[in-house]
């Protein structure tokens, strides 16, 4: 089958510029679209996240492309959630009984930098900014393109467009206004949004807290983070609701109103905080949601990949490390349907969309856990049994966390199938005291094994009643 040459790809953001470099790495031609000045030469504000948790699964993605030597310096190691209580106590709650498991605090400025160095270095990639993607014309793969700087528009054809341009993306704008195939599409939003704030260096150019965790101050209705830069500050995140209740963004709009609420509930923070008031008051507030849409392709001609096809709260920290694991599905369906792009981007939607869908949904689960099950005795107790189990016991347990995050061999789905069940699991046998502490760590895993099992099987004739 004739191997078509030229990749246009919208979107030279995280997952726009690893997949321009990986698709060069196979042999295509391509142009790498970007509606924003290049960052390497301009201070840009990407608008979002200032530092991500980066993992196993983002690895895996740059791994194929050879880079995971350029991002270990990019990189601060964080071995687990340290836990802000309102009493001004605070515990560390592992990732992982296993040494070597944790996940990195990255930033999404240097990282983009990396990819971007690494396109330019690539034979075969022609980058452009300021270019926004304005229209797909999706069965001709022809893309128009206004110049930010000349407002110019250009129309631009290729064999295959990629639209890797984020929640907002174009080309799905373009796939939803066709009439000529069915596509779905739906957008959930949570009633809380979320606000950047910062703890900045100490005086030397060190950190102010634990540098190598990720902080978190539980609230049960709400939740603040921090995670560690490099320059020795911390990204700190405030998710809040819009309306709701006693505080939310709303009711804190005077100065008065956001120091008693941070007095209040964050009062081991406020003082690592003295530009607080200014970038309250100056940063946006923005929405969290969640977005599924199908199909990701159409005629063999377009396809959506990362935050376009999958849009996903950033409660597990997974958002960018799906988008990099997009690549390495997709890579992997190419290899099996060579160039047929029909038959290979079929593959791919039908092997990935039932992970990132588990994704967005364990995404949500996760924001509940944070803002509130963490702080709960039954909760902590759970971790605390799971952290021993997994020291003492690494190969047999794992964690739904674990699962989700480091297991980059399990699929999305099959991590939440089994992740979800085993807490249930463990929980319930702590709940009902059929844990004691008379048992070994041994006998108490056993238990947990075996409940599992059993729940998995019961989970299994459900499912198996339901298709038949
Ligand atoms: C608050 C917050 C915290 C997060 N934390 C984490 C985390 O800890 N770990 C994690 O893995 N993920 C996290 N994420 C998710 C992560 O940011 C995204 O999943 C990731 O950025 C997706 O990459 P992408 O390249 O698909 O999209 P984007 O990063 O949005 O990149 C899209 C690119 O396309 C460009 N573009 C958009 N429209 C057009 C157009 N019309 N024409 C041309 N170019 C266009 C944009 O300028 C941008 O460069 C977080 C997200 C948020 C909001």
């Amino acid at each position: 089958m004739k191997k078509q040459e030229h990749i246009l790809i919208i979107g030279a953001g995280l997952c726009g510029s690893l997949l321009a470099l990986r698709m060069a790495q196979r042999g295509y031609k391509i142009s790498l679209m970007e509606k924003r000045p290049d960052l390497r030469k301009e201070s840009v504000d990407s608008g979002r996240s200032i530092n991500l948790a980066f993992s196993n699964r983002g690895m895996k993605g740059l791994r194929l492309a050879g880079l995971e030597n350029k991002v270990a310096p990019l990189c601060i190691p964080m071995k687990g959630r340290l836990i802000h209580s309102e009493n001004g106590g605070q515990f560390m709650s592992p990732y992982s009984g296993r040494d070597r498991e944790h996940i990195n605090s990255i930033s999404r400025e240097d990282l983009n930098i990396m990819l971007l160095d690494e396109c330019d270095k690539m034979r075969g990639i022609t980058m452009y900014f300021n270019q926004k993607c304005t229209d797909v014309a999706i069965e001709t793969a022809t893309a128009s393109f206004q110049d930010y700087l000349t407002g110019e528009i250009k129309v631009y054809e290729a064999d295959v467009i990629m639209g890797a341009d984020g929640v907002g993306s174009s080309l799905r704008k373009s796939m939803l206004d066709d009439r000529k195939f069915l596509f779905s599409y739906g957008q959930d939003f949570l009633t809380h949004g979320y606000k950047e704030l910062s703890f900045p260096p100490d005086k030397n150019g060190g950190y102010l807290t634990e540098k190598n965790a990720l902080h978190i101050w539980p609230r049960g209705k709400d939740m603040m983070i921090a995670l560690p830069n490099l320059d020795g500050s911390f990204t700190v995140t405030l998710f809040l609701s819009w309306e709701e209740g006693t505080y939310s963004f709303k009711t804190l709009d005077n100065k008065k109103a956001i120091l008693d609420y941070f007095q209040k509930e964050f009062p081991d923070a406020l003082p690592l905080m003295p530009n607080l008031i200014e970038e309250f008051n100056d940063n946006p507030t923005s929405p969290l949601g969640t977005i599924k849409c199908s199909p990701w392709h159409a005629y063999g001609k377009v396809l959506l990949l990362g935050d376009a096809a999958h849009g996903i709260v950033p409660f597990y920290g997974q958002g960018m490390n799906a988008a990099f694991e997009d690549i390495v599905v997709l890579d992997k369906a190419m290899n099996k349907f060579p160039g047929d792009w029909n038959a290979a981007f079929r593959a791919f939607q039908a092997e990935r969309k039932e992970d990132t869908d588990a994704i967005a949904d364990l995404a949500v689960d996760n924001f509940h856990e944070m803002k509130a099950h963490t702080a709960s005795a039954i909760f902590q107790e759970k971790r605390k049994l799971e952290i021993a189990f997994e020291k003492e016991f690494p190969n047999e347990y794992f964690s739904k966390y674990a699962l989700v995050t480091f297991r980059e061999d399990l699929r999305y789905s099959e991590a939440m199938r089994r992740g979800r069940v085993q807490d249930k699991a463990i929980l319930n046998l702590i709940y009902d005291k059929k844990i004691t502490k008379g048992q070994s760590l041994r006998q108490q895993l056993d238990l947990v094994m075996a409940e599992t099992r059993k729940m998995l099987h019961d989970d299994a004739v459900v499912r198996g009643m339901e298709t038949e």
